[in-house]
């Protein structure tokens, strides 16, 4: 009974408890992101873990732990149970012959942002929101575009202008309202805020972490990862950190499924990886602060984590010290030599996130902080061919004859 047994909605911050049966953005007490609740009784009671893997292929699967209410609902493209594959040769070489990388980058969109679109997209509509809008460094806004087309919703999306290029073509191919801004994000964000006050209410904001439910849809990598060792977990696992919501995501499943009894023992140890042109979580990490401040001048080739501010960024930072995590950065010189590496020693062209937080792990290693007997898990973020700049071309051209030219 139940194909989803959420329960209710509470604020991350000060507890508030909030409606889950309408459309909700920020705690209407104290401004911070909601999380997703569930009966978790009722889900130990209506399914042990052994039966996931009779399901279908993808994150509804787990169903009873995502929000939406009716299979008739689910907006889907088949996203999810993508690859948990051990990186051995490359491991080797960095000194951590356990690493496993769960690839992203196979998902529909070529980004991990389907999880999050597919899920938050899917409970918009079944809450009967129409129209919706969304600030993004460009894979969010192509993914809620398709899946909101998929949904048969109209969607707005805002931005930066030199954001990846084929993120604004996968707009504009799902029919999206499309707005570029010469400028971040965070310049972004203000101006969905205002597209949103102007509508009366006719636009839903989706922002990140303003609507409750992607956070659900990430959190499912947590649970494969989780299913995929046969109910255990990794000792590390590194993710490449911008609005932090997959970070935040893990966190919580780890916390769904210690308290049905899935999982035991110490959690992984979770990595905020950041690029060192933007970097305000691992700044504040490092300060012992709570909170995160403005980064000025932010700027990375990683797009998907230049976040200057993230509004999560208090839940990240709990995620890390509840996890006896830590935060770090890497250059963009280092992590565009990572790619190279990984795609010469794997096979795998990685999105530049993922090589950041390859990177990552290599300086961890060498630091000390990771043990190599250690079983460790990167997440890469997304498909390195989104990205095709990120990798020079100098290859001799020659004529139709062969010759050199
Ligand atoms: C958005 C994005 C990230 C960062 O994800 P958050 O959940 O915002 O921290 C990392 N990698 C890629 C490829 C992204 O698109
Ligand atoms: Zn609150």
């Amino acid at each position: 009974m139940g194909f989803s047994h959420l329960s209710n909605l509470e604020c991350g911050r000060c507890g508030a408890e909030h409606d889950s049966e309408r459309p909700q953005n920020l705690c209407t007490r104290c401004g911070s992101p909601l999380l997703a609740r569930y009966d978790l009784t009722a889900v130990r009671a209506s399914v042990r873990p052994e039966e996931f893997a009779r399901r279908s292929p993808d994150l509804w699967r787990y169903h009873e732990l995502l929000p939406v209410r009716s299979p008739q609902t689910v907006t889907t493209l088949g996203e999810g149970m993508t690859p948990l594959s051990p990186m051995t040769r490359y491991g080797e070489r960095i000194g951590l012959p356990r690493l496993l990388m769960k690839d992203e980058g196979l998902i529909p969109t070529g980004s991990f942002k389907a999880r999050g679109a597919a899920v938050g997209v899917s409970r918009a509509a079944e809450l009967g929101v129409e129209r919706l809008a969304i600030p993004t460094n460009g894979n969010a806004g192509a993914a809620w575009a398709l899946y909101g087309a998929r949904a048969g919703l109209t969607t707005t999306i805002v931005m930066p202008v030199d954001a990846p290029e084929i993120t604004r073509r996968e707009c504009v191919a799902s029919g999206a309202d499309l707005h570029l801004v010469d400028g971040l994000i965070s310049d972004a964000g203000r101006i969905v805020g205002e597209v949103v006050a102007a509508s009366e209410g006719r636009v839903f904001d989706a922002s990140t972490l303003k609507e409750p439910y992607r956070i659900e849809g990430k959190k499912t990598m947590m649970l494969e990862i989780a299913e995929q060792l046969g109910w255990r977990t990794p000792d590390v696992i590194l993710y490449p950190t911008g609005g932090g919501v997959g970070l935040i995501g893990i966190h919580k499943a780890l916390g769904e499924l210690r308290e049905l009894g899935w999982i035991s023992g110490p959690p992984p140890r979770l990595v905020a990886v950041q690029a060192e042109g933007c970097a305000p979580i691992v700044r504040a990490f490092e300060q012992g602060e709570r909170e995160s401040r403005y980064w000025e001048g932010a700027r990375t080739v990683a797009f998907g984590i230049n976040v200057p501010k993230p509004l999560g960024d208090f839940l990240i930072l709990d995620a890390l010290a509840e996890t006896s995590g830590t935060a770090v950065t890497v250059t963009d010189d280092e992590l565009l030599a990572e790619l190279r590496e990984v795609a010469a020693a794997e096979g795998a062209f990685v999105c530049p996130e993922g090589a950041a937080a390859f990177a990552a792990a290599r300086k961890l290693r060498r630091s000390g902080w990771i043990d190599p007997t250690e079983q460790v898990v990167v997440l890469n973020t997304g498909a390195g061919i989104k990205y095709p700049g990120t990798v020079p071309v100098d290859a001799p051209v020659l004529a139709a004859d062969g010759r050199l030219v």
